[in-house]
């Protein structure tokens, strides 16, 4: 979850999902942003949901371990604008979870929209067991927005596993130094006043924007020396 787009909500989503299943965990990637879905783009899957025989769905099986599901998939035009209230959305996500065959998995990443709308009240409501990792970059106007999707979790009895603090510096590759383009401290500060855990705080990383951009973020996985993927990897143990 996050409180406002745009924060890296998705990317932590894709990459927390390729990292686990590229460890040989069975992991599926939902994808329950209906009205701006990143996930296709992020893998560049432009494939479409499998349904091998009338009334079964499957999911798009980008590795062996990793499956996918978006609602692009089943549009199958990136450019389509999903014009739905409430009820369509709830009944779409509804099925999304329990209409389609996902294999036996070990984990179901869910990457929902920002805020505290229709789709992740779903996810709470039809997975009562799920857990929330809430992302946030470090400057108070996202800060404050993160205050709102704490609350919802726990008004809706929803555990959180903890907040990760994304483009929390940029490293000049002139001088090394670290720049704080959107401020520092803010998730820490945020963990302490809400008493929810600080998974780790990722750095501004221009490949990682590039990879996602090309959608090739699966090829980050496999890089293990860069800061930003050596504090995903402390995030995801965490996790786990
Ligand atoms: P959200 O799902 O919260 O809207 P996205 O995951 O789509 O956000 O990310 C928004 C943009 O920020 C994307 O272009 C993505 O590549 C970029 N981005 C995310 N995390 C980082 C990071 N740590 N460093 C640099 N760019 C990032």
């Amino acid at each position: 979850m996050s409180g406002k787009g745009g924060v890296g909500k998705s990317t932590v989503a894709a990459y927390t999902a390729l990292y686990l299943s590229k460890e040989g965990h069975r992991v599926g990637l939902l994808d329950v942003d209906l009205h701006g879905p990143t996930i296709p783009h992020l893998l560049n899957i432009s494939g479409w949901l499998e349904i091998p025989q009338k009334g079964v769905v499957k999911p798009y099986r980008f590795s062996d371990n990793l499956e996918v599901v978006s609602i692009e998939m089943v549009l199958g035009d990136r450019d389509a604008a999903i014009i739905w209230r409430g009820p369509l959305k709830i009944s779409a996500i509804r099925q999304f979870i329990s209409d389609i065959e996902w294999g036996g998995l070990d984990y179901l990443v869910i990457d929902s929209p920002p805020g505290t709308g229709d789709e992740p009240l779903t996810i709470a409501q039809t997975i009562p067991d799920a857990e929330a990792l809430i992302v946030t970059t470090p400057q108070e106007i996202s800060l404050a927005d993160v205050r709102k999707s704490i609350t919802f979790c726990r008004q809706v009895n929803m555990k959180i596993l903890g907040v990760v603090e994304n483009m929390s510096a940029f490293k000049c590759p002139h001088c090394n130094k670290p720049i704080n383009l959107f401020g520092s401290g803010g998730g820490a500060k945020l963990s302490r006043h809400m008493n929810v855990a600080l998974l780790g705080e990722i750095p501004m990383d221009t490949s990682l924007m590039d990879l996602g951009d090309r959608g090739r973020l699966d090829k980050l996985v496999s890089e293990n020396a860069l800061e930003v993927t050596k504090a995903y990897r402390k995030i995801i143990d965490r996790i786990r």
